[in-house]
Order: C-alpha cells, then sequence, then structure tokens
C-alpha cells in the first residue's frame, strides 16, 4: 500500500470534527500530513542556564521557586522569582487559578519553556510552559527538537505532533515511492526521502538549528529540491495544457504595423524591434502565445504591445488590453486611441467607474465587433462582456494580478476557433530567479535597452525638516526655468480616502506657498474623466506643479516633467519607488528627485533610499528588493503560489533553482507518470492552476 492510500481518519485521536479541520490545511492522507512540513524548532532537549537567556530568544530553564505572589499592576497578574546557581528570572501570568498558585511553592523545582522577554531589568518568561520536578538531577527532557507545525483554528499543535508521530512510526514498512527518478537524484546528489523525513519531523539532540533553518542540511535540502520541481512542474503541466489547445495564427502585419511605425516622431530601438519580432512570430502559430515582456520603466513596452496588437486586428480580430488600475487603464485608452484612431480602428473603454449610458455603449461595440481594441481594468471580465472574436489578450503590469485572473480572461476569449493568444508585461523587471520560478509557464522577452537620449535621474535623499527648502526650490525651478513637476503624497493609512484627503490638504498647502504656479491635484477617488481631464492639462503644461497620490504610480507619461518630489518615500517599495521615479527622465533635460524622508529611518528604509540613490538600473533594484523584502512581497500576490511553499524558499535557495528547473523538464519529458505524482504529493489539489 501506498502512503497515498491510507486516510489520517484511521490515526488515533482523529474524529469527523478533527478530519474536517484538517482537510482544510490540506491534509486528508498519511502522505499529507507526512508533507506538512515544520516551520520552526523549539529546543526542549537541553537546559540554559538563566544567566545566558536573552531577550528575543526561547529557551528551557530549570529553575527553583522563591516566591510567587499576584501583583496589581495595569493588569492584575500572578510574578513568580525562581533561580538557579547562574541568577534568577520572573514568571508572569495574566490567567491563572489559585491551585496553580498554590503548586508554586518556594522550593519547588520546575522546568520552564516560553519566549524570553526583558521586564523590569531581569529576564522575564510570560506564559512559560511548566513542568513540577521532583528530582532536579533527572529533568524530563525531550529527546529530540521539538517541531513547529502551520496550523488553523482548532488544531493544535501538539495533537498534530501526536499525529505525526503515528504515521512516522509507520513509515519504515509503508511504501513511501521514490518519485525522482535515478538521473535527477544522481545530478542533485539528494539523500534518502525517508530518512529526510523521519530528520526533519524529529531532528536528534544537538541538530544545529541554524544549519536547519538555512537551506544547508542534506535532509532539508532532500525536500527542498522536490519542492521546487515540484512547483516548477505544475507551472510546466499548466502551460501544456494551454499552448495544446487550438489558436488563430495571426500572419505578421503588412498593412497596419508600417502605417503606425511611420506616424511616430522617432525610430523603434533594437531592442523593441527584436522583442517585437519574437512576439510576431509566436502569434503566427496555431496555438496560444504565452509570453511575457520584461522591460525597465521606460523601455517603450506600450509600443511593442500595440504592434501585437495591429497583427490581430489586420486580421479582423479583437484585442483586449487589462491595466491593473483605472489610471493606467486610461493612460493606454490616451495611446491607444491616438494611435489607433488614425488608422481608423475603433477603441472602446471599460472600467468600472463608467455612466451606466457609457457603459452600454461599450458593452455593445464590444459585442458586435466594432471596436477592435478593447481597453480596461479587471471590469474586462465580468459577465456582461462579451468579446465578439478576441484573438489576443494584453496584460499590462502583470504582478499585480493573480495568475487566476490572467486565465479566467483567456477563457472569456475562448470562441469556435479555440484561446486567444496572451502576451504579459510587467511593469517593473523580476529579478531572474524569481521569473524562472514563477513565471515557468512563460516564455520571456526582455527589452533591455531604453530609447536613445534618455539621462539618468539625479535622485536626492533629504531629511522633511528640509521641507521648505524643497519648496523654495521647485518654486523657482517652476517659474524661472519653465520646468514641471511632481509632488508625490504617501500615506501609511491603507484607506484610500485618507490618503486622498492628505494630498488635498498638501495641494492646498503649496499652492498658497507658491502663489506664482497653478497646483494641479490627481488622486484615485476622482471620476475618470476629471483625472484625465487633469492629466491632459499637465501634458498641456496648464499645470506646472501636480500634486498627486500614487495613483501616478504606474505608466504615466509626461514627457516635460523633469522634478519630482516623494514625501515620505521610507512608507514605500523599491519597485513602486522606481515606478514614480520613471515618472521623469523622460524627456530632453536633466531630470531630478527628491526623496524627502522623515526621521527616524529604520535599517531596511535607509537601504531602500540608499539604493534609490545609487542607481537608476531596474534589473538591479529589484534584486535588491527580492532581498530586503522577500519574494512573496516583490510579486504583490499570493497567487503565484510562491508565498505557499512549504519547505523552499526562492531567494535563500536560488543557487539550486537554474538546475532544478532542468530538472523539472527531465521529469516532464520523460517521467510525466512520476511527475504528477510528485505534483499531486507538493501541491496537492490546490496543484497550482490545476483547474485549468
Ligand atoms: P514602459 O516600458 O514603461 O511602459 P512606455 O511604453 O510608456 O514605457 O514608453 C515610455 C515613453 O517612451 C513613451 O513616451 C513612448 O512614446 C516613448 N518611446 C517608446 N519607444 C520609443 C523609442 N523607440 N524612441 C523614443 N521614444 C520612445
Ligand atoms: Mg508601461
Amino acid at each position: 500500500m501506498d502512503l497515498r492510500d491510507y486516510d489520517i481518519a484511521e490515526l488515533k485521536g482523529v474524529g469527523p470534527a478533527v478530519r474536517e479541520k484538517l482537510s482544510k490545511l490540506g491534509i486528508e492522507t498519511y502522505q499529507d500530513l507526512l508533507f506538512h512540513l515544520p516551520f520552526r524548532y523549539e529546543d526542549r532537549t537541553r537546559i540554559m542556564p538563566t544567566a545566558s537567556i536573552s531577550a528575543g530568544q526561547s529557551a528551557q530553564i530549570l529553575v527553583k521557586v522563591e516566591h510567587a505572589e499576584i501583583a496589581f499592576g495595569r493588569r492584575r497578574s500572578l510574578v513568580c522569582r525562581a533561580s538557579d546557581n547562574t541568577g534568577s528570572v520572573d514568571l508572569r501570568f495574566f490567567y491563572f487559578s489559585k491551585a496553580q498558585k498554590d503548586k508554586l511553592t518556594k522550593g519547588q523545582w520546575i522546568l520552564c519553556f516560553g519566549d524570553v522577554s526583558r521586564g523590569s531589568g531581569r529576564a522575564t518568561m510570560i506564559h512559560p510552559e511548566i513542568k513540577y520536578v521532583n528530582d532536579p538531577s533527572r529533568p524530563p527532557l525531550d529527546n529530540c527538537l521539538t517541531p513547529v507545525y502551520p496550523v488553523t483554528d482548532g488544531v493544535k499543535q501538539h495533537s498534530l505532533r501526536k499525529l505525526l508521530q503515528q504515521v512516522l512510526q509507520r513509515l519504515p514498512k509503508t511504501n513511501l515511492e521514490e518519485l525522482l527518478p535515478d538521473t535527477v537524484k544522481q545530478t542533485l546528489g539528494v539523500d534518502d526521502l525517508k530518512a529526510s523525513l523521519q530528520f526533519i519531523h524529529n531532528p536528534p539532540p544537538g541538530t544545529d538549528l541554524v544549519d536547519l533553518i538555512g537551506g544547508e542540511h542534506p535532509a532539508k535540502r532532500r525536500l527542498i529540491v522536490e519542492e521546487l520541481i515540484a512547483f516548477n512542474l505544475s507551472m510546466l503541466r499548466l502551460r501544456e495544457k494551454i499552448v495544446r489547445e487550438p489558436a488563430i495564427a495571426l500572419p505578421p502585419s503588412t498593412q497596419l504595423r508600417p502605417r503606425l511605425l511611420e506616424l511616430l516622431p522617432f525610430q523603434l530601438t533594437s531592442a523593441q524591434v527584436k522583442v517585437g519580432e519574437e512576439i510576431s512570430h509566436d502569434l503566427n502559430q496555431p496555438h496560444p502565445m504565452l509570453r511575457l515582456v520584461q522591460g525597465d520603466v521606460g523601455s517603450g513596452k506600450t509600443l511593442v504591445a500595440a504592434m501585437a496588437a495591429l497583427q490581430a486586428i489586420e486580421q479582423g480580430y479583437q484585442v483586449a488590453l487589462m491595466a491593473p488600475t483605472e489610471i493606467l487603464a486610461e493612460q493606454h485608452w490616451n495611446n491607444f486611441s491616438g494611435w489607433l484612431g488614425e488608422l481608423d480602428i475603433e477603441c472602446a473603454f471599460l472600467v468600472s467607474k463608467l455612466r451606466a449610458s457609457e457603459r452600454r455603449q461599450m458593452l455593445e461595440s464590444i459585442e458586435s465587433g466594432s471596436a477592435q481594441m478593447i481597453i480596461g481594468t479587471h471590469a474586462l471580465f465580468q459577465d456582461a462582456v462579451n468579446f465578439q472574436n478576441l484573438a489576443l489578450v494584453i496584460i499590462d503590469e502583470q504582478h499585480r494580478f493573480g495568475v487566476h485572473q490572467r486565465l479566467s480572461l483567456k477563457e472569456k476569449g475562448r470562441h469556435s476557433h479555440g484561446v486567444p493568444h496572451q502576451l504579459i508585461m510587467t511593469a517593473t523587471p523580476i529579478p531572474r530567479t524569481l521569473a524562472m520560478t514563477a513565471y515557468a509557464d512563460l516564455d520571456t522577452s526582455i527589452i533591455d535597452e531604453l530609447p536613445p537620449g534618455r539621462k539618468p535621474v539625479q535622485t536626492l535623499v533629504m531629511p522633511d525638516t528640509k521641507r521648505h527648502q524643497v519648496v523654495h526650490r521647485v518654486a523657482s525651478a517652476c517659474q524661472e526655468q519653465g520646468v514641471q513637476a511632481y509632488w508625490v503624497c504617501t500615506l501609511i493609512e491603507e484607506s484610500e480616502e485618507l490618503q486622498c484627503q492628505a494630498a488635498e490638504v498638501t495641494a492646498e498647502q503649496l499652492a498658497e506657498a507658491m502663489p506664482h504656479l497653478s497646483v494641479g491635484l490627481v488622486h484615485g477617488r476622482m471620476k475618470p474623466f476629471d483625472k484625465q481631464a487633469i492629466m491632459e492639462q499637465f501634458k498641456a503644461g496648464d499645470i506646472d506643479l501636480l500634486v498627486a497620490t500614487t495613483v501616478i504610480e504606474v505608466g504615466v507619461d509626461v514627457p516635460n516633467a523633469s522634478l519630482m518630489v516623494i514625501e515620505n518615500p521610507e512608507r514605500l517599495g523599491l519597485a513602486q519607488l522606481h515606478q514614480l521615479r520613471g515618472r521623469v527622465g523622460r524627456g530632453a533635460i536633466e531630470s531630478h528627485c527628491v526623496l524627502l524622508y522623515h526621521s527616524p529611518l529604520s535599517q531596511n528604509g535607509r537601504a531602500r533610499l540608499e539604493t534609490m540613490r545609487e542607481t537608476n538600473d531596474g534589473f538591479k533594484i529589484a534584486e535588491k528588493d527580492l532581498e530586503l523584502r522577500g519574494p512573496g512581497e516583490v510579486l504583490g500576490t499570493r497567487q503565484t503560489g510562491i508565498a505557499e511553499l512549504k519547505i523552499a524558499d526562492v531567494m535563500r535557495d536560488r543557487l539550486l533553482i537554474p538546475q532544478l528547473q532542468q530538472s523539472a523538464k527531465l521529469m516532464h519529458q520523460q517521467y510525466p507518470q512520476l511527475a504528477e505524482k510528485l505534483v499531486i504529493r507538493w501541491l496537492g489539489t490546490r496543484e497550482v492552476y490545476g483547474s485549468v
């Protein structure tokens, strides 16, 4: 029998209620339980002298009670002073019974385990676990480190541990299939699986915790390797499902594209030409394209997208472009309706804030097919939207969307000829290892060149105590040199409402401080067409200083703006700062960005601002961002599945990734059955995008 065939209901202690709760954690079989891995460990195998414990760690101590009494501070509590021969500690309980208090008599030896904090100058444990010890020369120590598991409501650590011990006991006699083919095991040099699992669930005393928490320990490495291969395989399988479907082969554009290029006041960069050709080739295949275009801010991704769109439109098909925010959708709408309007192509615009009549009109033109280029936000995949003949889906700034959203738009476009091609563009570069993992299902093109004449933005980092000097400088730059500037407000609060109010106040203050300037305001709560009107005034030069919330983060394009002030930049992530700063440095004159921070800066905050000051290179910034924030945050979405990895860590294990990707490919091609089992083992029913 295979471990997969045993239901956990057969374990002691699993009734219907527990089974139900465990199934919420994805645990239904012995195998599921065995692969529910600890995320940290506690050490109850040894005793620490009280003198050596320090705040912030957890520790086990063996101490003798000196006295225990009720303290009436801000909150009533039981405080017990206890000591060993190296020093003393306070144990504090906010919830306690009289019986508990009575058992803590002077002279009683107790074994305590808990987190150490520092209260009133002395090491303190709050609500430690206590064992009463009769013979202090033989305290009851554990014989292995205690694993700590992810749990949900109603499942306790110790019950989970007990269940795992039951399964581990049976492990030697059960069949746990080795799913890595020999060739893969040899190349990667990995340990035995059963032994690795035994070790991970029950690390023996003396195991170096640092080794175990890092990825170096062979037992852990074995599991990391399996998980990352499984994750990669699930992406490859998803990709294969999609690319096997039929799609419309779209021959290269011979009419519209050359006409668009003639209209432009500039030449394509060679990187745009190269990426354009890669896309064009994919679109001409009878199976869907799945391609990711990466390029730094300002590298000209929009134009590449427009060229792709024309290839579909020329054959009489529709193209949908989905953006993550309304303001970005509007920006695309402006670009596309401008460019495509000249070519007599009808565009439609769909966001959730449209008036009912506008909306109806847009929906009709989408359904009848009169609109060939459709631009919008996630509103595009509402039920009411029916495409006539969608052949290409373009998704801008992908990492804000979940993969599921991406796929549901694909489903919407399904028609008798197959599914639409997909082109995904990212706002900021993604570090290579992360891209290899998170986008293993996509082919990648990189626009590795900026249009000529771009000058790096000079970035200054200043404390907000110098705010008035900055205001003065902005005023004189705008007035004397005709510079146009952004003033970006950020706010900690999640509330968009508050953020917009703060921007309003700032705009009023700045207008007062700079009476000779025309100050505008744009924020997320404004109606789409009002925002657009303000942006147009700014573009036309009628507004000198534009106060904005971070809504201008993506896509806004006003080449004449050459100065940006960002208030409280320490509140933003690196990718966001880089996006914002990318709004300047687009024109012929040298641009500046002032990061006006509020003291004190955290270490991490300081590192971010320093990075911004040092470089304009989006790929370097992305690497730094990954280092500082971790992969889940960088991708900005949990849907990628990366955040759900059980034991692997894309950042820590990044050196393994290229090799593992090779192994996954090999398994996918040569060992499809093992591959399937491995995916089920690690991703279970949540096989990343299994329902597609
Ligand atoms: P991003 O890659 O950040 O989306 P955009 O597509 O918004 O960049 O392009 C930024 C700006 O550069 C736009 O004003 C666009 O018209 C301009 N641009 C694009 N390609 C070129 C080029 N080859 N030469 C000069 N300017 C270009
Ligand atoms: Mg863009």
